[in-house]
């Protein structure tokens, strides 16, 4: 830290991503990437701008707000594209947190909440997931304050229905209520279609997982015109260009290739059902995750050595040190050669240690 850095900053934990190293090449399974590169028709687009790289890229993403809200089937004025959701989830903190309206998030769930929070000294309240990693609806329910809930859930992948969505959203109209669905296209159902019907419901969706972008950074939030607006205010205040011409371009064609997308989030829930069976059949436990990953854990091989042991095999996977779930390993689910490769090497691994 240098001496210049303000106060306000000194005591800030950043946001660890995870790892993306570049000395060996790793069969990597630690951040939920798709293992399918993008669509040609994103590829295409991208190209196409990057001949008018000279130029802004529009600041209103009309083109790209026009095809989003098509695709979702709500109006134009209830979308809101940004660099990656990560942005969009910094802006509801900014807009929607203060003393009168606390950040409520669950103990376990995506580290950036509580990052947001701090960085945006606003203050939260940490509701513990139960034993099984489920979310305890009530803890949200009752105006208790602007609640962030990734769903399914990171790193457990564990989903909540729409009803109970429902429940929390209702149960607190003097608060907004933000559901975070980077991964809901591997098994979730949605809750977009709740914007139309509800004031505080803001619905995030990144275009990182199902749909192959994550280098591209681009993310959305989708909510009545009236939220949408006050993130806009943000949105303006910071980064009215927040997201370039190529993104946006490369957005549009992915969106209009929705096949390629829904065919590789089929491949992605097959791919995942076939390894948790052989993991069930290694002596591992996990969650029901209805997302590209698994959260595991063996009965008697130690989380922390198991990543170590995977990490020297050339295969790298997420292990978090909370006590909570340190014997977890979060592993993404890649195509089926990645899957293999996976599965032979624990095995290898337990078979070493017997
Ligand atoms: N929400 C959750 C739950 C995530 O795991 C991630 C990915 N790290 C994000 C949001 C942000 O993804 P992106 O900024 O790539 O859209």
């Amino acid at each position: 830290m240098s001496k210049f850095l303000s106060k306000k900053y000194a005591a800030l934990t950043p946001y660890t991503p995870g790892e993306q190293p570049k000395e060996r090449k790793y069969n990597k399974l630690n951040t939920n990437e798709s293992p399918f590169p993008p669509s040609d028709k994103a590829i295409a687009a991208a190209l196409t701008a990057a001949k008018s790289l000279q130029l802004y890229s529009d600041p209103e993403a009309k083109k790209l707000c026009e095809k989003l809200a098509e695709v979702l089937g709500v109006g134009v004025d209830c979308v809101l594209p940004t660099n990656g959701s990560d942005e969009i989830l910094n802006f509801a903190f900014m807009a929607f947190c203060d003393e009168e309206h606390p950040a409520i998030f669950a103990d376990i769930t995506y580290g950036f909440y509580s990052v947001f929070a701090e960085l945006n000294r606003v203050p939260y309240v940490i509701k513990p997931l139960r034993d099984d990693f489920t979310i305890n609806v009530d803890d949200y329910c009752g105006n208790c304050g602007t609640v962030f809930i990734a769903n399914p859930n990171a790193p457990t992948g564990i989903l909540l229905g729409l009803d109970e969505i429902e429940r929390i959203v209702k149960s607190n109209p003097d608060n907004v209520v933000v559901i975070d669905e980077a991964y809901i296209d591997f098994g979730g159902e949605s809750v977009v279609k709740l914007t139309e019907k509800y004031d505080n419901l803001l619905v995030t969706q990144t275009f990182s997982k199902s749909r192959s972008m994550a280098g591209a950074r681009l993310g959305f939030g989708v909510a009545c015109p009236s939220l949408i607006a006050d993130l806009n205010t943000v949105k303006y205040s910071t980064n009215p260009y927040n997201v370039n011409s190529m993104t946006m371009a490369a957005g549009i064609g992915v969106l209009s290739d929705e096949e390629y997308t829904r065919s590789n989030c089929k491949t992605v829930m097959e791919n995942r059902a076939w390894t948790e069976a052989e993991l069930k059949k290694l002596g591992f436990e996990m969650t029901d995750s209805k997302a590209n990953f698994i959260f595991a854990k063996h009965a008697e091989f130690d989380g922390g050595e198991l990543y170590a042991r995977l990490r020297e095999r050339g295969i790298l996977v997420r292990h978090f040190t909370k006590d909570k779930i340190a014997q977890y390993n979060r592993i993404t689910v890649g195509s089926m050669e990645q899957m293999e490769d996976l599965i032979s090497a624990i095995s290898d691994i337990l078979e070493e240690n017997k």
